[in-house]
């Protein structure tokens, strides 16, 4: 009996895993599909393109890497720990979301003054910073501003990500992350947050949500700093 239970369990998790999955793997088609149109809608802008293409490319072999971590679930192997650069992480997600943002007359402002490094998976922190803006930007409905900051804090490194769309409810903070939790209906799957905390938790750093009904949220993450290099240094002669 308690071995059908583990099996079920099991099964469970396996479950939860592909779905998170797919929603993952979406999220690059998604913004492939919509570097491709813009390469269709302009053939003639060879610079442009060729800086969406390289985009697109980039996006597709974070899908690949999204199938692999999947397939490499379970295995007895170490995650990936190299020394993210957050800076540059930040930039490239705030490129990668903003033909979502432009649709929608939002604007995406990143204020990235120092440059940070955490231990971890790159494409993990990518797939958290991804997910928090995108909420961001489906939360505000009639334009709006997402502000994405870094700073350091007792040790820790946090990027807070701000909009000012329709925040949330005490009640709604409290589900936040809850598998299948959404009030987007067919078009959100409840996934997103879910695989946040789980990622952020997997690079030993802890999300904090401030949020406040009709006026906007902010989605702060702390994550240890394993160095710091400042844009200017400040040598005394
Ligand atoms: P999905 O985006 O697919 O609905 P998520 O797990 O990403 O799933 O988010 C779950 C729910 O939490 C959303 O449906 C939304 O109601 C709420 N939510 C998340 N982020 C925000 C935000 N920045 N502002 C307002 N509500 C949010
Ligand atoms: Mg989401």
């Amino acid at each position: 009996l308690q071995l059908e239970a583990i099996k079920y369990e099991k099964m469970q998790v396996v479950s939860q895993l592909a779905a998170s999955m797919s929603h993952e793997v979406r999220n690059p088609l998604t913004t492939v599909k919509g570097f491709l149109q813009l390469i269709n809608e302009n053939p003639a802008d060879a610079p442009t393109n060729t800086e969406l293409s390289k985009i697109a490319v980039s996006e597709i072999d974070r899908a690949t890497e999204v199938i692999n971590q999947y397939l490499n679930f379970a295995k007895p192997h170490p995650d990936r720990e190299v020394d993210v650069d957050v800076t540059r992480e930040i930039s490239h997600t705030q490129e990668i979301i903003m033909p979502l943002a432009v649709n929608k007359g939002i604007t995406v402002e990143a204020e990235l003054l120092h440059q940070h490094s955490i231990k971890g998976d790159p494409n993990k922190l990518q797939q958290v910073l991804i997910n928090v803006m995108k909420n961001g930007i489906e939360a505000m409905e009639s334009g709006g501003a997402l502000e994405i900051c870094s700073y350091e804090e007792d040790g820790m490194l946090c990027i807070i990500i701000k909009d000012n769309g329709i925040g949330m409810t005490k009640e709604q903070i409290t589900r936040l992350g809850e598998p299948y939790y959404s009030l987007k209906g067919k078009n959100g799957t409840g996934l997103g947050m879910m695989t946040v905390f789980q990622l952020v938790d997997g690079m030993n750093g802890t999300v904090r949500v401030v949020s406040k009904k009709n006026r906007g949220t902010s989605i702060i993450l702390s994550f240890p700093i394993s160095c710091r290099v400042y844009e200017k240094e400040t040598k005394v002669m």
